[in-house]
């Protein structure tokens, strides 16, 4: 195809560069740089066109043929460059913005915008990936572990278990969520996975939930810890304090969305 992708007058059909609308097209092309203008001078981007003639290729070539005859394109105005944009114009948002044009988006960047210490951020990077160090993934690794849920003390220790099913932690949660007056983290439903639960709490437009997710969950996992290796251990009443008391510490430190609106 003889019409250039970036040495056009106008903004490309539908929003793709024509190599990209008939890739056949411009492989069968001889002259792939030539300007929008050359091309349509005396029809010559038809000339340049080589090779043995498909089913497919004659296609695209009539509905090329069909869209340059729609165009109304003066030969007198001097192509221009155009950035791929909405505006057209470049800016360094929109460069950035095209480094993402098309990757998946991982759940797990609602993290990081999150207002919390970075160690907590971490841990919870960790845990939405089911990475944290639980009975479960000790046992798959064939390392010493305690097998039951440390908070229960009933069930195998896994990420669901011990941050959403455990009922020592479900009461955590929900007399957190009074403590705090802020029913928002209340429990996960039963049939809720607990990943993808926090997920919905960090992705949301509330900081305060996303915060105080995390912080919850980082709680639990230090009460965790303390029984597993200081053989010590808090009450529910005990824990939900702690919880209390590190909230205000986050305020203190900078997290002034988390102030109580009575
Ligand atoms: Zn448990």
């Amino acid at each position: 195809m003889a019409v250039s992708t970036i040495m056009m007058q106008k903004p490309s059909w539908a929003g793709e560069p024509l190599r990209r609308q008939w890739p056949l097209l411009f492989e069968a092309s001889r002259r792939k740089n030539k300007t929008v203008a050359d091309a349509l001078d005396d029809d010559h981007w038809l000339t340049d066109l080589r090779g043995r003639v498909s089913p497919q290729l004659l296609l695209d070539f009539v509905a090329l043929r069909q869209v340059v005859r729609g165009c109304n394109i003066d030969p007198q105005v001097e192509d221009i460059f155009r950035w791929k944009s909405a505006s057209g114009v470049y800016s360094a948002s929109s460069a950035y913005a095209l480094q993402f044009d098309g990757s998946a988006k991982s759940p797990l960047r609602h993290i990081w915008p999150a207002w919390a210490p970075p160690k907590c951020k971490f841990f919870m990077w960790l845990l939405l990936q089911r990475r944290v160090f639980t009975a479960d993934r000790l046992l798959r690794f064939r390392m010493p572990n305690q097998y039951f849920c440390a908070l229960c003390r009933r069930n195998l220790e896994t990420p669901a278990h011990l941050f959403a099913e455990c009922p020592w932690s479900r009461e955590v949660w929900e007399r957190s969520a009074f403590s705090l007056s802020y029913p928002a983290i209340r429990a996960p439903d039963a049939d809720d996975l607990a990943l993808s639960w926090a997920v919905s709490k960090l992705a949301g437009t509330d900081r305060r939930a996303a915060s105080l997710t995390i912080l919850v969950a980082w709680e639990l996992w230090r009460e965790r810890n303390r029984r597993v290796f200081c053989n010590k251990e808090l009450s529910v009443s005990g824990l939900v304090h702690l919880i209390a008391d590190e909230a205000n510490s986050w305020v203190l430190a900078g997290a002034r969305h988390l102030v109580r609106r009575e």
